[in-house]
């Protein structure tokens, strides 16, 4: 029998050789996955005999069809936190923690109680805010009800006490609200964009969590324009960008009456976040 040192080194033989480019990061993923721990605690037992192999290689082979590995082990670590994911989701990126942690500033700064994940796709966003914040209650909103069945399994795992509640609803069509803060992920990815994505995200995840028509801005503008409705006085719409989106959304923001308008930065540096208050 092989030991988990061995199966290891197997596993990225196997991706590199299929010209998979993060073979190591991804054999790292997989053996842990399948160890049932984190990658540093699988190398202090690296050495002991490993009887899963069969299931390594079963993954990995699954992995070689281009399916996405999020997808593959139906998981995806956010914020230090293990979400289920499926193809009735987008695959959460960790460019969005820096959104997250943004809103978490502005919750704390205004003392904020009730927050709306829009287009909440897996549930990430409000989940973390869930767990990392102090929120009262919570509320996930997505067009999609196999999204939304996704997100309420992961809110129900993670925060089991926390109270929430799950609309399907194609952006504010069906929210009342009022909310202090609306934290939205929107699809932001323009036509000639999206025509130039990896195929391994175009053929496996959602078009619709993904693509946005005017550029990538349709869901922008109407955000800017509908959510002041539903967002209490003093209340922050903090919204996902894409690389390059922020002057037009921060011009959006402020055409529609938001002061305090900020944006910010992902961990690579690049502008990643938009926010604004809606006037008292
Ligand atoms: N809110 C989810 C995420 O950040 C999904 C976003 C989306 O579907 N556009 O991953």
């Amino acid at each position: 029998m092989s030991n988990w040192a061995e199966v290891f080194k197997q596993t990225v033989r196997t991706l590199a050789g299929m010209g998979f480019p993060e073979a190591e990061a991804e054999a790292k993923v997989i053996t842990a996955h399948v160890y049932g721990g984190d990658f540093s605690s699988l190398c202090l037992r690296f050495f002991d005999e490993c009887d899963r192999k069969q299931e390594v290689e079963r993954i990995t082979e699954d992995r070689l069809s281009g399916k996405p590995l999020a997808y593959v082990l139906r998981e995806k670590y956010f914020y230090g936190r293990r979400f289920c994911v499926d193809e009735r989701v987008l695959i959460p990126r960790y460019d969005t923690e820096s959104v997250v942690e943004h809103a978490l500033v502005l919750a704390r700064e205004n003392g904020y109680k009730t927050a709306l994940d829009l287009c909440c796709g897996s549930g990430v966003i409000g989940a973390t805010l869930g767990a990392e914040g102090a929120f009262r209650t919570l509320c996930f909103a997505d067009i999609s009800g196999g999204a939304l069945t996704v997100a309420r399994e992961n809110v129900r795992r993670l925060l089991p006490e926390q109270p929430a509640r799950f609309v399907q609803s194609d952006l504010l069509e069906n929210i009342d609200g009022p909310f202090d803060m609306l934290v939205c992920n929107p699809p932001y990815i323009s036509a000639e964009d999206y025509a130039a994505l990896e195929p391994q995200v175009k053929e496996y995840e959602p078009r619709e969590a993904l693509f946005a028509d005017h550029g990538g801005y349709a869901f922008y503008e109407r955000l800017a324009r509908e959510t002041p409705r539903v967002l209490s006085g003093n209340g922050a719409l903090v919204l996902e960008i894409g690389d390059g989106q922020a002057d037009r959304v921060c011009s959006l923001l402020n055409e529609n009456g938001f002061v305090k308008i900020r944006w910010g930065c992902d961990l690579g540096g690049r502008p990643r976040w938009v926010s604004g208050l809606k006037g008292e």
